[in-house]
């Protein structure tokens, strides 16, 4: 089994990318486990947020490290809450004070077009010249009434127009083949082998 670190300690996110990853003959490892502190996630962009997390991830460990980094944009507040999506009504996080600011941000607009954006990096090495970079999106408009209890975040509020459904709506399996992340991971396993 070849190695890679995951620069990130959610459970639900190792347990999505071991399925797919292991049958590829690669052992997920969380950086927790190796003691590997949260990397600062400064950036304004999706993708140099995740460059940032591999990298440290691969200069703690020494192994090829993977991160990703994603969130929601709204057509119609200028992409946001973008890179901030998991803060966007501040700390403590919380998805529902996130979902009720989304929803009085969006208040009398008419334009409901968003996307979920999913950026995976993998670094071979902290030096690595060229990751790894592989992007997925999902696109949806935002519904005044939240609908479903499955997934996380902002799926009571994603509706997907193709489906009928809000994301929280869509059983996890259907989910996960189409959603940004999935797309994303589809790329990322295409180019695996120029590891
Ligand atoms: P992170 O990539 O784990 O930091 O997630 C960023 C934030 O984007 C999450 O906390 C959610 O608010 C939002 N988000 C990312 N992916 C999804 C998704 O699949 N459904 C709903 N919200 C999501």
């Amino acid at each position: 089994m070849k190695k890679l670190v995951l620069a990130s300690n959610n459970a639900k996110k190792m347990k999505e990318l071991n399925a797919l990853l292991a049958p590829l003959g690669f052992e997920v490892i969380p950086q927790g486990q190796l003691g590997i502190p949260e990397a600062e996630e400064p950036h304004c962009t999706f993708v140099e947020n995740a460059l940032a997390k591999a990298r440290h991830a691969a200069q703690h460990s020494g192994l090829p490290a993977l991160a990703d980094d994603s969130g929601l944009c709204v057509k119609a507040l200028g992409g946001a809450p973008g890179v901030i999506s998991a803060r966007y009504a501040g700390e403590p996080k919380s998805d529902a004070r996130n979902n009720e600011k989304l929803l009085a941000d969006l208040a009398g607009k008419t334009d409901r077009r968003a996307h979920f954006v999913s950026c995976l990096v993998l670094c071979r090495s902290a030096d690595d010249p060229q990751p790894i970079i592989a992007e997925g999106e999902w696109h949806g408009e935002i519904v005044d009434q939240y609908r479903g209890d499955g997934g996380f975040g902002y799926d009571p509020l994603f509706f997907v127009p193709e489906f009928g459904q809000t994301a929280a709506e869509l059983d996890a399996e259907t989910k996960n083949r189409i959603s940004h992340r999935g797309r994303a991971m589809q790329k990322l396993i295409e180019r695996l082998p120029e590891l």
